[in-house]
């Protein structure tokens, strides 16, 4: 069956309905996401573009991974909520913040990514399948 995830930024001016289930569900550990979620990893949920349907303006800056592809991260400009990542070399993919669901308790992480940049102080599930950086894909 195929749940609706809904969600948005935390004063509700972006708001986000996905009809189909994610590809995956990754914990990030990189540097990018300790420094931009303010703690230890960033929880994301990746979708298909075409399930998305957005609305609201979102901000959004670029930033390049050490992979050298293009990430575009999406906020609130109101409350500063991270909401959303798109990828320049995937256009068809659209990840969405786990904290941003209106149900945040059905994410389930499958996999923890750039383990390597991680803190000890981010006390992340061992049990997971985890990765030093990106896995291939
Ligand atoms: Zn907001
Ligand atoms: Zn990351």
């Amino acid at each position: 069956m195929t749940t609706t995830y809904k969600g948005g930024c935390a004063c509700k001016a972006i708001r986000y309905e996905i009809s189909g289930d994610p590809l995956r569900s990754v914990d990030c550990q990189c540097r990018d996401c300790t420094h931009e979620s303010g703690t230890g990893h960033a929880s994301h949920l990746v979708f298909l573009r075409a399930d998305v349907k957005l609305t609201g303006t979102a901000s959004t800056w670029e930033m390049t991974a050490d992979s050298g592809n293009i990430k575009t991260r999406g906020f609130c400009p109101t409350c500063g909520s991270p909401v959303f990542m798109t990828f320049k070399a995937k256009p068809d993919i659209f990840s969405v913040r786990a904290a941003s669901l209106d149900d945040p308790s059905v994410y389930k992480p499958q996999v923890v990514v750039y383990r390597a940049s991680g803190y000890v102080w981010d006390n992340i599930d061992k049990s997971l399948p985890n990765f030093e950086t990106m896995p291939p894909v």
